[in-house]
């Protein structure tokens, strides 16, 4: 490997990026969903909607060779870089193992994030093959930041901001609306990436939700959300009935689920799919109500 003191990286040239990771023996690897975003512009704005102030924690999830890392440490975060690929991790140390506000996770963030502190944000641009399996873990988890930016399959940043009614509303998307105020940003097209990937990309910008505390949820909610979802063809009823019906009657269920929707206001024959974040969260105290005083 060549020496690293002046290593200078072409963020923005597909052609020269190449030459680069050819000359440290560096390969891109399909099976970690490695695309750099080569798109200067992109990058900024991205950097931007995150909208840290000096001395700010971030998590950065999967850096890469560090462009985002570079540009955030000059706006004065803190940050915590989360990366799998030892040639990647290599690069980064030589680029900013002596910076002061620079540390490294080294390894899959899917295993390491819980061993992390810190960290009030998060910003990154995620490998496709885990992207809504961390975001939907962090949720679970009640590991929430005050904002993220991520860049996701265009197909996943659908589903994250999609209403009741829409074909791509599933439990995902009340997951995260639970959470954030998620709003859409920029499509990012394959040219945007080196290499170039055959789909879309999308910039999703999550705010923690201050009308509510999603930590106070209750713990039935996340279990019933998938529930609801899981058998579609069944009305909400017979969805909710099952739920309830471990350890009780099936009569007593039968009447239970009712209770619980006449409470809810919600008509029996609704589909999950029709019904609001709000909703889920106001069946789950139901839930949980009738589960106390069962
Ligand atoms: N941030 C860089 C950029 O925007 O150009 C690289 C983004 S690339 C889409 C995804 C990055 O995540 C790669 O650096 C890849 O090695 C890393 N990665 C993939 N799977 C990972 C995992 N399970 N844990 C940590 N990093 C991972």
């Amino acid at each position: 490997m060549r020496p690293l003191i002046e290593l200078s990286i072409p963020y923005d040239s597909p052609r020269d990026l190449k030459v680069f990771l050819d000359a440290y023996g560096l390969g891109m690897r399909k099976q970690f969903g490695q695309n750099f975003l080569i798109n200067p512009r992109a990058r900024t704005k991205l950097i931007k909607a995150l909208d840290t102030a000096q001395g700010d924690e971030v998590w950065e999830v999967g850096p890469g060779l560090g462009a985002m890392t570079a540009e955030l440490l000059e706006q004065g975060a803190t940050v915590q870089a989360f990366e799998i690929d030892p040639g990647f991790i290599g690069i980064l140390k030589a680029l900013f193992g002596a910076h002061p506000r620079f540390s490294l996770v080294e390894g899959d963030v899917l295993k390491t994030w819980r061993h992390a502190g810190g960290g009030a944000y998060l910003l990154g641009n995620l490998p496709y093959t885990i992207a809504a399996r961390l975001l939907a873990v962090l949720i679970e988890e009640n590991r929430l930041f005050t904002r993220m930016v991520v860049t996701v399959q265009r197909e996943v940043a659908l589903r994250m901001s999609a209403a009741p009614f829409s074909k791509d509303y599933s439990s995902f998307s009340v997951l995260c609306a639970s959470a954030y105020t998620v709003t859409p940003l920029m499509v990012l097209k394959g040219a945007s990436f080196y290499p170039a990937p055959h789909v879309d990309s999308q910039g999703v910008r999550l705010d923690l939700r201050t009308d509510v505390d999603p930590r106070s949820y209750p713990s039935c909610f996340k279990p019933l959300v998938r529930r609801l979802f899981s058998s579609r063809r069944k009305t909400l009823k017979n969805n909710l009935q099952s739920f309830i019906s471990s350890g009780i009657m099936k009569d007593r269920a039968k009447a239970a689920a009712q209770d619980i929707l006449d409470r809810c206001g919600i008509s029996e024959d609704r589909r999950a799919e029709t019904l609001r974040p709000e909703d889920f969260i106001a069946l789950a105290g139901a839930v949980e109500e009738l589960q106390c005083g069962a």
